[in-house]
């Protein structure tokens, strides 16, 4: 029986990976759904490749585009929110959450409908809703798989383990591609050198995240809400090779770590193919050659966004929601040359200032989820303006 798979984001880059994977072996897996946004070419050609059900853009005005790309091939063409939602419903037995952004949370959290696994590459989902998701997992059965090369990397090394026993998890960054940069230089960052990244390949959004590390803060709200840990079991270090995606301390003292590549497919494929371990198609790291590995200790003030996640797990509730719609807005604004690098964090703080009354909550729901990321977008969006009208 071949497994039915379904993947959202397929365009992306960790879509395209996803991809990579199965496509080496078509008699495993029945493709139901290849879904993207604005790349009409790829995910046609994609779909076409691998004999998919159907094709989804996200945007409804690309819908005619896709059709002509896909006419005479029996695949069917669907757009806009309710098509993914479509999507999601068709039985599958794993599905890969691969869209950026918020947009993410909606098709994931249908598709744990199955019972199936969820690969989570979308660490948004946890950050706005982590016990919304986990709960609908629970309710029908269904595994959630980490994707995040640091929190797959977590998820290896406590296979056989009791988490009683844990005394710390550590995730590593790289510190992103203005590392090195004189703190009195970040302030003029442009988008282009802080979408640049020194190790990994991936889309701009998360690369700019990697340069704030913006994105390790909201892999630390991950770890939280994945593993259930309280904010002083978790710690992250800078680790400028990236080749320890994490490590576990346990109540002996070992710390156990995981290394690897960096590429994608090596979490990507463990979640495939989980709880088995299969051939992967990727480098195998040669040690002599790598010669050292370093790690030091994130600087506040070059890096604020971190200070954030310790705010957003000891606060709880809707704070995730809110520091997630801030910093995708504040993100927009800085790659639309509205803001500096450096106003990023400030703005996401203001945000979250701003609607701290709001924030507290001892049960959240999908409704208050999605109240609360139109509301926080809204008011970093009007603070943003503000600062650049002074
Ligand atoms: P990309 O920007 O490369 O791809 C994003 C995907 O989402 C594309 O298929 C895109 O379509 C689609 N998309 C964009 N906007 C929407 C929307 N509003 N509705 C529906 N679909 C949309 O992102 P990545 O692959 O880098 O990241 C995907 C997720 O995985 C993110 O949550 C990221 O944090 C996470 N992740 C990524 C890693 C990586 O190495 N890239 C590592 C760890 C986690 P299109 O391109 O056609 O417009
Ligand atoms: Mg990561």
């Amino acid at each position: 029986m071949r497994r039915r798979v379904s993947i959202f984001g397929a365009t992306g880059s960790i879509g395209q990976s996803t991809l990579d994977l199965i496509g080496r072996e078509p008699d495993r897996y029945e493709v139901v759904a290849l879904t993207g946004a604005s790349n009409i070419v790829r995910l046609a050609e994609d779909a076409i490749r691998l004999r998919a059900e159907v094709a989804v853009t996200a945007d409804e005005d690309r819908l005619q585009d896709l059709r002509d790309a896909l006419s005479g091939t029996g695949i069917e063409a669907a757009a806009g929110q309710g098509a993914l939602i479509e999507a999601a419903d068709r039985p599958t037995d794993w599905v890969m959450s691969g869209i950026v952004g918020f947009a993410g949370l909606a098709p994931g959290l249908r598709a744990l409908r199955h019972g199936g696994t969820l690969a989570l590459a979308n660490k948004e989902s946890l950050v706005c809703a982590g016990p919304i998701l986990l709960a609908e997992a629970r309710r029908h059965g269904a595994t959630v798989l980490p994707v995040d090369s640091e929190h797959s990397a977590l998820f290896q090394a406590l296979v056989g383990e009791r988490m009683d026993t844990v005394e710390k998890v550590i995730i590593t960054g790289s510190g992103g591609g203005l590392r090195d940069w004189p703190l009195d230089r970040l302030a003029s960052a442009t988008p282009e050198e802080a979408g640049t990244h020194p190790n990994w390949d991936m889309g701009q959004r998360i690369t700019i995240d990697s340069a704030t590390m913006f994105n390790k803060a909201m892999e630390l709200i991950e770890a939280h809400e994945l593993f259930d840990l309280p904010s002083d079991r978790i710690e992250t270090v800078i680790h400028p090779q990236s080749l320890i995606h994490a490590l576990v301390q346990y109540s002996d003292g070992a710390l156990m770590a995981h290394m690897g590549t960096t590429d994608m497919r090596h979490a990507i494929g463990y979640a495939l193919n989980w709880p088995d371990r299969r051939h992967l198609p990727v480098e195998r790291l040669d040690l002599p050659r790598i010669g050292r590995l370093d790690f030091r200790a994130p600087d506040p003030a070059r890096y604020p966004a971190i200070d954030l996640a310790w705010r957003v797990i000891e606060t709880g509730g809707l704070s995730g929601t809110a520091f997630n719609a801030a910093k995708e807005m504040a993100l927009d604004l800085f790659i639309g040359r509205s803001i500096r690098f450096t106003d990023m964090a400030p703005l996401v703080a203001r945000t979250m200032d701003a609607l701290e009354s709001r924030l507290e909550a001892d049960a959240i729901t999908l409704d208050m989820v999605r109240d609360m990321d139109a509301r926080a977008r809204e008011t970093a969006r009007r603070l943003g303006e503000q600062a650049m009208a002074t």
